[in-house]
């Protein structure tokens, strides 16, 4: 008798700002398009950057300070209990590190990490910050100011062609906690394969079209992500 170790099935996981909303991170949806006080168009585009830098640098700093302060929830967690029997590739289009912290390995971040500065004349300059501020006169080490590593409105997303691919590789695919208005990284539903079961886990009713084999699971990421979970992990697939 031979015992043949079957490939773990691929588990893609498209997630936005509503998974972190109970770990007290706003999303845009609930704030009626507005990240806090602060009109997105003020503070999220390289024309804010150009124009005041003071600000854009304040509004990340306390983004920033925001998430230092948050903890993963219950729904970031059963995300990497899928581990132990999928091969789980989670694509993000939050900013936070609440994938990272609850212990998920393989993480995209389509737009950015808060937690990273980079360098303003050479993209590929990246760095950890120190701390919780980046303030002006930071600079890189060719001397330019660093600014938030941060995709913003009107900037090329350049993890998008991996995200599509991991996304068309998908046996199984979860969306959670987006409304699937910003675009190019809501495109990404549209790589699944159609035979894929797909999942969307969302409190709010959200136009999905032409995703063939989706169930909608009306629930908080909270709740309805956990028993998910456990179902896929009792299935005998
Ligand atoms: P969005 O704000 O457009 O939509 C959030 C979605 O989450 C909505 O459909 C809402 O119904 C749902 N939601 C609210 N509470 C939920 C809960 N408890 N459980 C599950 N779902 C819940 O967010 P988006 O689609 O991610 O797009 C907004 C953009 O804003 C993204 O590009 C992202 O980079 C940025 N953003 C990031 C963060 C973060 O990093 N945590 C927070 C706010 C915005």
């Amino acid at each position: 008798m031979s015992m043949s170790k079957q490939p773990k099935q691929k588990l893609v996981v498209f997630t936005g700002a509503g998974i972190s909303a109970e770990s007290g991170i706003r999303t845009f949806r609930d704030s009626d398009g507005l990240w806090e006080e602060f009109n997105i168009s003020e503070v999220a585009t390289p024309e804010a950057w150009q124009k005041n830098k003071a600000l854009v640098l304040g509004f990340y700093n306390k983004r920033r300070q925001q998430v230092l302060n948050a903890s993963p929830n219950a729904a970031h967690k059963a995300l990497v209990k899928l581990e132990l029997k999928y091969d789980v590739h989670i694509i993000t289009q939050n900013i936070d590190d609440l994938h990272e912290r609850a212990g998920s390995k393989n993480v995209i971040h389509l737009h950015g990490e808060i937690n990273k500065s980079r360098s303003t004349v050479d993209e590929n300059l990246v760095y950890p910050i120190k701390g919780d501020t980046i303030k002006l006169g930071d600079t890189c080490e060719r001397g330019s100011q660093l600014r938030p590593h941060i995709v913003w409105f009107g900037e090329m997303v350049p993890m998008m062609e991996i995200a599509y691919e991991v996304a068309a590789s998908a046996d199984i695919f979860i969306v959670v906690g987006t409304s699937l208005v910003v675009y190019p990284a809501a495109g990404i539903v549209d790589y699944v394969p159609t035979a894929t079961p797909k999942y969307l886990i969302d409190p709010h009713e959200i136009q999905v079209h032409g995703l063939a084999n989706l169930k909608f699971i009306k629930e908080k990421a909270s709740i309805g992500l956990p028993q998910l979970v456990n179902e896929l992990l009792n299935t005998s697939n």
